[in-house]
């Protein structure tokens, strides 16, 4: 839709409310309303002001007054409200001067999608997240300035929360078998899967926000876990789809007295949920990333493609696996990737190629290590930036390895390059590289000391000065 076509929607749909989403820089969407009557022509060109001090990675600059200027494309019924509301996204502009706001996530996407084109690589991207997710009955949370411990009752009724009753809190029947084995929720049928009906809702819902469904299905977790994939699509186009799918997925599971999370291990010992990332480039039309007679149909931009992914990843998972709680995904026995190398054959490698059928224009490479905490704008392009490193400065990946990596005799595996072992050390590494990043002007350097700074404060320092339940455990009775 284009500005005009809004308003004549919002009059065609009895639309009351129209809604503004916006981006902070961790990820996650804010907004606010205004009473469509409040919609006029000068909107579209002078904007909406907001305090963006308030808001997470903002802050540092010094005129807080930001500017919020819709974009008329993404207006979207909303699916989720009960009053009639268009929802529209929203790029953030600098009033003082005049530009697109540095650390807008997308504005930072819509860059990387120009470079590409300046590259004369390619012309396009296509992006394919496998974004897992678990539904749990209740989460309890017990927080103070000190302390935090959770309790999680999941839906099928967690294996290291089991409980022995058949009733719940409410006094509802409960718990009433057939729960998936450990690690066997790949995928039997319903009454093991209770999820089914309520991913089907949501998938409906999605599809009709305009979002292709591919396939919904549970997953290999005990407890509750699913995934839902998306057709794969641009980058600023999947960005914002990736923030409608979290958006449905938490509103449908609230409404149906669950929660959603999207943390990567909330359950210790069963499977964290990824966010596996499948991705090509493409240039008239022609997917750059085939070659017939290539090692697993991959043409040599596309190993070299590899080669950039495996030689940023570090400083790449700063960005893709952004949170203290991604490293307690990234150990082994559990899919989650370790090693950086790559694989036709099996999932233990970091970037898998898959194999399912021989066609050029299926073909792509799955970078696994990300998870659903990154910001999906600011994931994709710095893959897609690593990527375009390797094939400019023809970066070999080295030879494939096509065996299960978690076997592999100790000396052998001791050769290997494994992902960092905290976030700490992945903000290390972007401290160090990340001068891939800045070509073109996608990211900036304050962009990258905001994130460094935010993840360092925010979150590292925040896990790491807290005494750990876990402590408790261990140490109290010393
Ligand atoms: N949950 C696994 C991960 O963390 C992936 C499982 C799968 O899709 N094969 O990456
Ligand atoms: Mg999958
Ligand atoms: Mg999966
Ligand atoms: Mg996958």
């Amino acid at each position: 839709m284009n500005p005009k076509e809004v308003l004549k929607y919002c009059q065609d749909n009895s639309i009351q409310i129209v809604d503004f989403k916006f981006n902070d820089l961790p990820g996650l969407w804010q907004h606010f309303s205004i009473p469509v009557s409040e919609l006029d022509e000068d909107i579209w060109k002078e904007g909406i002001g907001f305090d963006g001090s308030s808001i997470r990675g903002f802050q540092a600059i010094n005129e807080s007054d930001m500017l919020l200027m819709p974009d008329a494309g993404t207006a979207i019924l909303d699916p989720m409200l009960e009053v009639p509301t268009l929802s529209i996204i929203c790029d953030i502009y600098d009033p003082t001067s005049g530009k697109p706001y540095t650390r807008d996530p997308r504005f930072i996407a819509r860059k990387a999608e120009a470079y590409l084109k300046t590259t004369g690589i390619a012309d396009t991207s296509y992006w394919g997240p496998e974004m897992e997710f678990f539904i749990f009955d209740n989460v309890q949370f017990e927080q103070n300035e000190h302390t935090a411990f959770y309790n999680v009752d999941s839906v099928e009724g967690s294996w290291n929360t089991a409980r022995a009753e058949n009733i719940d809190s409410d006094g509802n029947p409960h718990n009433l078998g057939y729960k998936p084995r450990y690690k066997e929720g790949y995928f039997p049928v319903p009454p093991h899967d209770s999820l089914q009906d309520l991913r089907s809702r949501i998938i409906l819902k999605m599809m009709e926000t305009g979002i292709p469904i591919e396939v919904h299905h549970h997953e290999v977790a005990t407890a509750g876990q699913c995934e839902i994939d998306m057709r794969f699509s641009t980058m600023v186009k999947m960005g914002d789809q990736m923030q409608w799918y979290k958006y449905i997925v938490k509103n449908m599971c609230r409404k149906d007295g669950k929660v959603a999370t999207f943390m990567p291990k909330p359950l210790f010992k069963d499977n964290g949920s990824g966010m596996h990332v499948h991705q090509s480039l493409w240039k008239d039309g022609v997917n750059q990333f085939f070659d017939k007679d290539g090692y697993a149909l991959l043409s040599q931009t596309a190993t070299y493609y590899i080669g950039g992914l495996l030689k940023h990843a570090d400083a790449l998972m700063a960005i893709c696996a952004p949170t203290t709680n991604s490293y307690k995904r990234l150990v082994p026995g559990y899919e989650a990737p370790v090693n950086l190398v790559y694989s036709a054959r099996n999932r233990s490698a970091s970037v898998r190629i898959p194999m399912y059928n021989a066609n050029p224009k299926s073909k792509r490479l799955e970078f696994r290590c990300p998870d659903n905490t990154a910001n999906g704008y600011l994931c994709l392009a710095a893959m897609m930036m690593a990527g375009l490193d390797g094939i400019q400065n023809r970066v070999d990946p080295g030879k494939p390895h096509d065996m299960n990596l978690y076997e592999l005799p100790k000396t052998e595996a001791k050769k290997i390059r494994t992902v960092p072992s905290s976030l700490d050390a992945a903000l290390d590494a972007l401290e160090k590289d990340h001068d891939f990043l800045l070509q073109g002007g996608v990211f900036t350097k304050d962009v990258i000391e905001v994130w460094l700074d935010y993840k360092r404060t925010q979150e590292v320092d925040a896990i790491r000065l807290r005494p750990h339940p876990w402590e408790f455990h261990l140490y109290f009775d010393i």
